[in-house]
């Protein structure tokens, strides 16, 4: 099941586990980390489980001020220290500032060693209602056992992950043109295309750039830009989606991004 969907679900249905392990795309597995926080404290949650986005509470948890939501990180130390957990542990102990549940989001958690992890270890095994912690790892093959049998595991594709450095830089040129669309502007009906069908020439790398632009729109549905804007958000991803159906039927590459850029831009 498509992660974000698998989230979605588990929050609409109050079903969240108390403890969240995020592996894999950089970018979607931060958003979904603020995606779930918000979806704790959010003052307008929808039924299908989403977020709002604008609330005071959305707001504050994007810019990382909100007082419930804090994270963790390795200082100038190798691993995160035992001390950083302790701290961790004692202010999940106390209510917070204004609602009680807490969300703790640790980031690099396969920095957690074995002394901390038995400190967090305890967290894990008797979490108080409603509190939250997400760990985010790109290796979860060197997190700790014990750790991870006691979290809910969720893995992202990290289509960047898939490409060399040469690749990633190439794929910039998608960026520019998804920027554009979402902005409607109609450079992406012209310079911007030109610029996807110089650099991507064989199917393959055709198909690879709409693979990715897809990855970046399911991203951007979990920011609070894409959310501020739903029905754009969802359109991209839908006709993103018929593109590459359209390449499977041997439409040209040119005449896809044509069509897509015609019914983000100009609505036609
Ligand atoms: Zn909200």
């Amino acid at each position: 099941m498509d992660p974000y969907k698998a989230l979605k679900n588990a929050v609409a249905n109050n079903r969240l586990s108390h403890a969240y392990l995020l592996t894999g795309g950089h970018i979607e597995k931060n958003q979904a980390a603020t995606f779930l926080a918000q979806s704790r404290f959010c003052k307008s949650l929808s039924a299908e489980g989403e977020p709002c986005g604008k609330c005071s509470n959305c707001e504050r948890i994007a810019s990382g001020t909100h007082p419930n939501v804090k994270k963790i990180a390795r200082q100038d130390s190798q691993m995160i220290k035992v001390d950083q957990i302790r701290d961790m542990k004692a202010q999940l102990a106390m209510s917070g500032a204004e609602e009680k549940a807490q969300v703790f989001i640790v980031e690099e958690a396969e920095k957690i060693n074995a002394s901390s992890g038995a400190s967090l270890l305890k967290v894990l095994e008797e979490p108080a209602a409603g509190d939250l912690l997400i760990l985010l790892t790109d290796a979860p093959n060197q997190m700790l056992p014990t750790i991870i049998s006691r979290v809910q595991i969720i893995k992202f594709d990290d289509v960047e992950d898939e490409f060399d450095e040469e690749m990633r830089e190439r794929l910039q040129v998608v960026n520019v043109f998804l920027k554009r669309l979402i902005a409607k502007n109609p450079r992406a009906l012209t310079t911007d295309q030109i610029d996807l069908v110089n650099e991507f020439k064989t199917k393959d790398e055709q198909k690879l750039s709409l693979k990715y632009m897809l990855t970046l729109e399911e991203a951007f549905l979990f920011s609070p830009a894409g959310k501020r804007d739903l029905p754009l958000t969802e359109k991209l991803l839908s006709e993103t989606s018929l593109a590459e159906k359209m390449m499977a039927f041997n439409v040209s590459y040119k005449n896809v991004l044509m069509h897509l850029a015609s019914k983000i831009v100009l609505g036609v």
